[in-house]
């Protein structure tokens, strides 16, 4: 008797669980775990979905369909990635299938589109088709098929729907689901001369015949000036610098002295590895011998280096040693739009071995990094940003996640909803690889791990070379705005400072969180301040487009002259941006240039890179930004660093605002004298005693996580409890509310006064969604599998209810 064989698949869609198939016969020595098979779901639409697991099992609840093919000939997933999904799908209440869709460049991911068919009609049914569907009829018979979207094209409409539906109907035509590969290797001719001529005689001999036909002559010519002529160079090559004619190549296969052959190239085109062995600074390399002691004791290791100690150097040699080994390393990056210094440098060691992984590549490119990846032989190792952490790995030796503290780790949008510092530590486990986590400001998380032996610590307390850490200073803004002395929102202090800095030929760095030019605009006379009309937020102010902004919508109007609720014409700005800061100080710099690195100024591909590269030649002097210009850069020149407004850094109502804020300020400030002169750092206040300031004036991180600590515990905030975060959105305000007011009673059923809220969140409305927040605290009393899968079904239920069904939910865990 011959075994059935099942495939439980994950489909490229946000579904709770895997879906099974069943395995024809003659496919069942194909199927295996990693490999796309092709099957429909839910009608006649077709998807490359994964095989997660294949068994004899049948589904106890359906009848399984039989998958209709197997599309790798190897597994495109590996095993070890495949846990990982799975564990990311259940630790972060997600479907396996919004993983994938995380994961899988959309050139792997392949769904069907529906294609139309002509069927032979008589005359006399034909007179049924109307105009428009005999002309669809007519162009039928032409191409022999065409797809939805080319009738629509043909017809020049935007649904056409109808139309294939009544053709349908009459009989006219048939469907068919079909699936395309869209993944292509590049592929490009490539031509070498025939082995057959090796040998002088048979060259001379070759070259002879040619006489007659001179055109083919020199381009034998041309190829024997190669270094190897016999081996394979590319058409384009040859041709870039001799003008060969097309003719005259053919003229040379045909004859058989040439070969031509069409063979895939990369499309990301390494850089060759340029520089030597780094040579460590005895207290690098003392950190380095740490990190491998940590290592061998099987844990975790937390870098805690200052700022410009050359962390990058101390990683870079442990990837060697690693890829000396034929380990795979990865190596995590919280931006890598922002990273352009960090990669180039990385490149410039490994060259071939290394790959950027990026999303702001085209989805072929990505694609093929995975594919090399998978292969598993010359590229070793990726620098990206999280969603590197879902390729295919077949053996990593060592993690690398730089700058552990930075919140772009965590994926707000879409699910997966993770944490990729969290996540990779997980991935590291499944793998045995070791796991380095880098900061000059670790999370707190991270620090305290590292405090009580979970992670093995390792600090640097001192500058690469000759650099020492900057001077820090406080200007009181309280007593600038009593002497008013203040331009630019700058106090008197630190445009001074700046002068004198910008005198000396340095460069300077402002920091101010907020761009556009101003926040809000104010009604003097009776307090009114425009709004989105899509959201409840006051609209922000840029000069440049002269409109008022919708930050969260992206909604557009003139600015006002007169307040449109009272009528006044004494209307004020409130507040102020990047922009407000760059426009006023080239009137007060007259012949200093300054540059602005901001959301707005860094829209295009290659926009940050040419402000990087501005900056770093000295074509810009003061760069204004927001916390763009916090992350990890390194320029030799800056003499001057201005925190603009630190109480608004701290005000932010989230529990980690201190955290955040001693991080962002310590960040920044270490921008400033990373070569030979000593940088000086002004942080301007209204509030200059506070704790976080003062701590961050005496690089004290150990004073603020104690104080920290102290709170999170007595408030039961992480890490005193893992929290869960609910949203609800609505278009009807008494919907969401009532909805949220459900599942919170829900939810209280067996997780008590953990449940907070519903509330309305500060933004209580986004794009004309209404919103509530709930918030659940699982503390370490709890099973936190059980609690978590107990919200996980509550929610889900929530679709059974009528008056709910459209009401969306996001689970949030772990939020940010
Ligand atoms: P961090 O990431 O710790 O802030 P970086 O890795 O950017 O510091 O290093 C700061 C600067 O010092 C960089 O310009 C780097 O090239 C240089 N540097 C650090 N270590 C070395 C070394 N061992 N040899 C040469 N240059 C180094
Ligand atoms: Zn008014
Ligand atoms: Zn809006």
């Amino acid at each position: 008797m011959r075994t059935t064989y099942f495939a439980d698949v994950i489909l490229p869609l946000a579904l709770p669980k895997t879906y099974t198939y069943r395995v024809p016969q003659e496919l069942a020595n194909e199927v295996a775990t990693g490999k796309r098979v092709l099957v429909s779901f839910g009608g006649s639409k077709m998807y490359a979905a994964i095989v997660a697991a294949v068994h004899t099992q049948a589904p106890q609840y359906y009848q399984a369909k039989y998958l209709d093919a197997v599309l790798d000939e190897a597994p495109i997933v590996t095993a070890r990635q495949l846990a990982f999904w799975q564990w990311l799908a259940s630790y972060y209440l997600c479907g396996l299938g919004e993983v994938m869709l995380a994961a899988m460049p959309a050139s792997l991911r392949l769904a069907s589109e529906t294609q139309v068919l002509p069927i032979e009609l008589d005359q006399e049914d034909q007179q049924h088709l109307t105009d428009e569907e005999a002309r669809v009829y007519d162009a039928l018979w032409i191409q022999q098929k065409m797809s939805v979207s080319e009738i629509a094209e043909l017809l020049d409409k935007k649904t056409v729907t109808p139309v294939v539906k009544s053709m349908l109907e009459k009989g006219a035509v048939a469907l068919e689901e079909e699936v395309h590969e869209r993944y292509k290797p590049l592929l490009k001719t490539f031509v070498r001369l025939s082995p057959q001529l090796k040998g002088d005689a048979r060259l001379n001999d070759a070259l002879n015949t040619l006489n007659k036909a001179p055109k083919q002559q020199d381009c034998l010519m041309v190829l024997l000036q190669q270094r190897n002529p016999y081996a394979w160079i590319t058409k384009q090559q040859l041709t870039k610098k001799h003008s060969l004619s097309a003719s005259a190549l053919n003229g040379l296969e045909k004859r058989g002295f040439i070969q031509v052959q069409k063979q895939a190239v990369d499309r990301i085109v390494a850089t060759a590895a340029s520089k030597k062995q780094v040579v460590l600074s005895e207290s690098q390399q003392t950190a380095a011998d740490q990190i491998q002691q940590g290592f061998s004791q099987n844990k975790v290791a937390l870098l805690h280096g200052v700022t410009g100690s050359g962390k990058t150097e101390i990683y870079i040699q442990l990837i060697e040693y690693y890829l000396q080994q034929q380990k795979q390393v990865l190596y995590l990056v919280p931006e890598i739009a922002l990273t352009s210094q960090l990669t180039g440098r990385l490149e410039a060691y490994f060259g071939k071995h290394l790959r950027v992984y990026h999303s702001r590549f085209t989805n072929n490119e990505r694609a093929e990094v995975w594919y090399k990846i998978l292969e598993n032989e010359e590229v070793k190792i990726v620098v990206g940003a999280r969603s590197a952490a879902l390729l295919p790995f077949h053996d990593l030796g060592l993690i690398i996640v730089d700058e552990e503290h930075d919140p772009s780790y965590k994926q707000q949008h879409p699910a997966p909803r993770y944490q990729a510092r969290d996540a990779a530590i997980k991935l590291g486990q499944l793998h045995q690889a070791n796991i380095l986590l880098g900061s000059a400001t670790p999370s707190m998380e991270s620090f305290y791990n590292a405090q009580n032996g979970k992670y093995h610590y390792v600090s640097l307390t001192e500058r690469y070379g000759d650099a020492v850490l900057p001077e820090i200073l406080v200007a009181d803004m309280r007593i600038a705005k009593r002497d008013k002395n203040i331009r630019a929102e700058l106090s008197g202090f630190l445009f001074q400072e700046m002068e004198a800095t910008l005198a000396r030929g340095e460069q300077v760095i402002l920091f101010q969180n907020r761009r556009g030019y101003a926040p809000r605009w104010l009604c003097n006379t009776c307090g009114w301040v425009p709004e989105c009309k899509n959201c409840d937020i006051s609209l922000t102010y840029h000069k440049y487009r002269h409109q008022l902004t919708c930050h969260y919508c992206g909604y557009k109007m003139p600015p006002p002259r007169t307040c449109m609720a009272c009528g006044s014409t004494d209307i004020t700005m409130v507040g102020f941006g990047t922009e407000k800061i760059e426009d006023e100080l080239v009137l007060l710099l007259p012949g200093v240039t300054i540059g602005r690195m901001d959301y707005d100024t860094t829209r295009g591909k290659q926009s940050y890179q040419k402000i990087i590269h501005d900056f770093q030649d000295e074509e810009i002097q003061v760069l204004v930004g927001t916390q763009m210009v916090t992350k990890g850069l390194d320029f030799g020149n800056v003499g001057l660093v201005g925190v603009l407004s630190a109480d608004q850094i701290l005000s932010f109502p989230d529990f980690r605002a201190a955290e955040r804020g001693f991080q962002l300020m310590t960040q920044v400030s270490g921008r400033a004298g990373r070569r030979k002169s000593r940088g000086k750092v002004i942080i301007q206040a209204f509030n200059p005693e506070h704790a976080v300031i003062q701590n961050v004036v005496q690089g004290d991180i150990k004073s603020v996580y104690r104080n920290e600590w102290r709170e999170r515990q007595s408030f039961v905030y992480p890490p005193f409890c893992r929290l869960v975060g609910l949203t609800f959105k609505h278009r009807d305000a008494n919907v969401v509310s009532d909805a949220s007011v459900h599942i919170v009673q829900q939810l209280k059923t067996k997780l008590g006064s953990r449940v907070l809220g519903p509330e309305a969140p500060a933004i209580a409305r986004i794009k004309n969604q209404y919103i509530m927040e709930a918030l659940i605290k699982l503390d370490a009393k709890i099973d936190l599998e059980r609690a978590k899968l107990f919200i996980q079904e509550t929610v889900a239920a929530l679709k059974q209810h009528k008056s709910f069904k459209s009401v969306r939910v996001i689970i949030d865990v772990d939020p940010y």
